[in-house]
């Protein structure tokens, strides 16, 4: 999951009226899920990290905070306990902690709807079971946090787990969306590279391979080598390097595409709003994205 703490800018945000009065808006680390929103739209960085618009998760990404929390304390179980039955357990007693979330109330969901809640996490949580038994996994750690200088990019992050096989390092994510196509997967790799690289970073042992575990789908992998380390750095160190002259100068421009019809932000985007209009006239948005009830408001 993309469970990387979110970056620290420094100085005052937008929303306080300081836009090119020479504040300082550079983030004080770059984690894998801030890179990849840069690199997706520079604005939708901003608002999201200096404006702090908001951006509520939404149920799908609780779902999956969910079933990673009761994975956590699972696989932190000595091996021969993590048991189905255990999870199970677990589930039960971190459920309160979940209940209690902010976000989550925002949902307001009623009984039936939070039984199905639970539900949708428990076969996350389940789905790991055809993907490894994790009765069998050596661990070496779970959340961990790394905080490294990488190729001069202050860079930090939290790794679900690091597995230990024939002594040598794995890093090891959990998603809870829909696994991508071999097509695709080039993209969410990168995240566990960062990882692996971050890893030899600080310990000075590079891992061997670094895997994500689609939550009853299936498992994407890749060996560490130095060239895929070498270029998911140096992606890395051009992307910080872009950003910091972003936040420098204050701009931060638009990249439309068909993301924008599900961008939180669209509501505040004038560049976006009008991809979307133009997308929908060629009726390639989905009947189900967000950003169809914004146009269809302004038209209004
Ligand atoms: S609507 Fe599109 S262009 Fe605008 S911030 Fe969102 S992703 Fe970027």
């Amino acid at each position: 999951m993309e469970s990387a703490p979110e970056p620290h800018v420094r100085g005052l945000n937008a929303a306080d009226g300081n836009i090119g009065m020479g504040i300082d808006y550079r983030p004080r680390h770059l984690s894998p899920s801030s890179a990849s929103l840069y690199q997706q739209c520079p604005r939708k960085w901003r608002h999201r990290y200096v404006d702090r618009l908001p951006d509520p998760p939404g149920e799908p990404a609780l779902v999956g905070t969910f079933a990673h929390l009761i994975l956590e304390h699972l696989l932190q179980l000595p091996e021969g306990q993590r048991s189905q039955e255990a999870a199970k357990t677990l589930a039960r007693e971190y459920w309160p902690e979940i209940e209690q979330e902010k976000d989550y109330q925002a949902l307001d969901l009623s009984d039936a709807q939070a039984k199905a809640f639970r539900w949708k996490a428990w076969k996350a949580v389940a789905g790991l079971w055809l993907l490894e038994n994790p009765d069998e996994t050596q661990v070496h750690a779970t959340e961990h946090e790394v905080q490294v200088d990488i190729s001069g990019v202050p860079f930090r992050g939290i790794i679900d787990r690091v597995d230990v096989v024939d002594e040598q390092l794995v890093i090891t994510d959990y998603k809870s969306g829909k696994a991508p196509s071999d097509r695709f997967k080039a993209g969410p790799l990168k995240q566990v590279l960062l990882y692996a690289a971050a890893v030899e970073a600080s310990f000075g042992q590079r891992p061997l391979s670094a895997q994500l575990h689609y939550l009853g789908q299936r498992t994407l992998g890749v060996r560490v080598t130095p060239s895929n380390l070498g270029d998911v750095v140096q992606e890395l160190a051009t992307t910080w390097s872009s950003l910091i002259s972003a936040c420098e100068n204050n701009q931060f421009d638009t990249s439309t595409g068909p993301l924008c019809a599900w961008c939180p932000f669209l509501a505040e985007c004038p560049d976006g709003k009008k991809e979307v209009i133009a997308r929908n006239e060629a009726g390639s948005v989905r009947a189900d994205a967000p950003g169809l009830a914004i146009i269809c408001a302004d038209a209004n």
